[in-house]
């Protein structure tokens, strides 16, 4: 080393490339290259050719085309996050993401809770029908019929508005068009282009739209309200619109020229201006009328649960080992897979399966929840029973023979009785959960408490409130549930009823 420094030009050259080095560092610290921002934009992606999941479960559509496009143009990266359309506006409320694509029709309601960019897509409702429907062909002829729409959408707005209509509101749009093909409902309002393309490309070969729009609608990219990011939005959707892009998006999509698209909507600039009183009060009838169907719910398929799990759990103590092998079956099965696909699968599934037969066949919400739940619940109550039997001992059983009672009698004079107060607690747990669970109805559009928030905020973008509303409510339903329990609890003890006896 000491050698190397001791040749000139080797050192020379040594400082010259360490001056030049450190040069560069200062030049990148003090002025760095100017990173590309990276937009978060959200989506919900079953609304085909719009936005959706690609054969390799990749988000394609024309809206990300269209996207990612702008994002070029504009020079922002592009990320995207997957949610439910009725919580898009509520997330740019909060600022959890940048902006959303999701085929959204610029509303003035809308625009009092987010801005949009200019229009880019021109669009319009339209009723879908069975193909051999032939009395339906216009809004007035949906009066006193039943319809399903996406929740939070124009077409659910656009229903509400037909005297005498039975509505029943979806998470998404093909379940909405999956409920018409199981025939539940006479039409569903969505938009033309989306329902057109699942006719195309799925078998709904079965549906049809009638021929006429409904609305004209243009669809916009929301930001929160004062987005910085609106500008640049803006400033690509121009540019690709101008260059050729967009219409080479298009085509690739909708395999035809795009119509002319107007430089603005209707500016309604009018914030909201409704106090948190006002907008829980005007919410509570709704709500209220939740309340009595969610625990209508409960008792019912609690008691259901409660017969059907004594059954099932008395059963899987049997020496039959048939008997005890299919109990055993029951309620692996029935706790091993989600409530939810379990309701799912008994609202959608069951009646599409049966159908395939040419069977007519067909379950409305109520009698799928509560098949659902009554089912669900009767696995963990056998459970509880087998317990609770089992936790009694053996000697009782022998005293009660002995004293010449048969099996049954033994067990309803003698074991049930004492079981069933080891079983109230876990029983009031099981009816606790049975009663949050209620809410997993909602994605079968069946009106429980949940939904009826849901469809509130649909309307008025008022998330915290109503959410907070309806959380406490539920909390207020199972602490009065809790002590319910305990007050059962303390009147089935022998010993307390002996005291007050005495
Ligand atoms: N365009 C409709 C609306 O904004 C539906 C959009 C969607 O379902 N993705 O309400």
């Amino acid at each position: 080393m000491h050698r190397l420094f001791q040749s000139r030009k080797l050192g020379w050259g040594l400082v010259l490339s360490l001056c030049l080095s450190i040069l560069c560092l200062s030049l990148f610290i003090t002025s760095p290259i100017k990173a590309q921002k990276t937009l978060k934009f959200a989506t919900e992606p079953t609304f085909p050719p719009f936005e959706f999941q690609g054969k390799n479960g990749e988000l394609v559509g024309f809206d990300i085309d269209l996207i990612q496009a702008i994002g070029k143009a504009a020079d922002f990266q592009v990320q995207f996050q997957n949610m439910q359309f009725d919580g898009l506006i509520p997330a740019l409320q909060a600022k959890t993401v940048d902006a959303a694509v999701s085929a959204m029709t610029i509303t003035p309601e809308r625009q009092k809770a987010v801005d949009f960019s200019r229009p880019y897509f021109k669009a319009g409702l339209a009723i879908a029908v069975k193909a051999n429907n032939q009395d339906i062909t216009s809004l007035k002829s949906l009066q006193n019929k039943r319809i399903a729409v996406q929740i939070g959408t124009t077409g659910a707005l656009e229903a509400k508005k037909i005297t005498g209509a039975k509505i029943r509101t979806f998470d998404n749009a093909p379940l909405s068009l999956q409920e018409l093909l199981n025939g539940n409902v006479d039409a569903v309002i969505n938009d033309a282009p989306a329902t057109l393309y699942a006719i195309k490309q799925n078998n709904l070969k079965l549906l049809k739209i009638t021929s006429q729009l409904l609305t004209e609608e243009y669809y916009g990219i929301p930001t929160p309200k004062g987005s910085p990011n609106l500008e640049d939005i803006n400033k690509g959707l121009t540019t690709i619109l101008n260059n050729g892009t967009y219409e080479q998006i298009y085509r690739k999509w909708f395999n035809a020229q795009p119509p002319q698209l107007p430089e603005t909507t209707t500016i309604d600039n009018a914030t909201s201006s409704i106090n948190t009183i006002t907008i829980i009060s005007n919410a509570l009838p709704n709500l209220l009328k939740g309340v009595v169907v969610t625990l209508y719910l409960t008792i019912l398929c609690g008691f259901l649960g409660m017969i059907g799990g004594s059954l099932i759990g008395i059963a899987r103590l049997s020496s039959i080992t048939p008997l005890r092998w299919a109990t055993t079956a029951y309620i692996d099965f029935f706790r091993g897979t989600p409530l939810l696909v379990q309701i799912l699968m008994i609202y959608f599934g069951i009646p599409a399966l049966v159908q395939g037969f040419g069977i007519k066949f067909s379950l409305n919400p109520f009698t799928a929840t509560v098949l659902a739940l009554s089912l669900n619940s009767a696995a963990y109550i056998a459970e509880i029973v087998r317990a609770g039997i089992q936790s009694i001992e053996k000697g009782q059983t022998e005293a009660a023979q002995s004293l010449g009672l048969g099996a049954v009698e033994t067990m309803r004079y003698v074991i049930f009785p004492q079981a069933l107060r080891r079983m109230l607690p876990p029983l009031a747990n099981e009816f606790i959960t049975l009663l949050k669970d209620t809410s997993l109805a909602s994605v079968i559009g069946y009106q429980e408490l949940l939904q009826e928030g849901r469809l509130i905020i649909a309307n008025n973008y008022r998330s915290f409130e109503i959410f907070a509303t309806v959380a406490i409510i539920y909390l207020v339903l199972t602490l009065l549930s809790s002590r319910a329990f305990a007050f059962l609890e303390s009147w089935m003890n022998p010993v307390n009823k002996s005291l007050k006896g005495g």
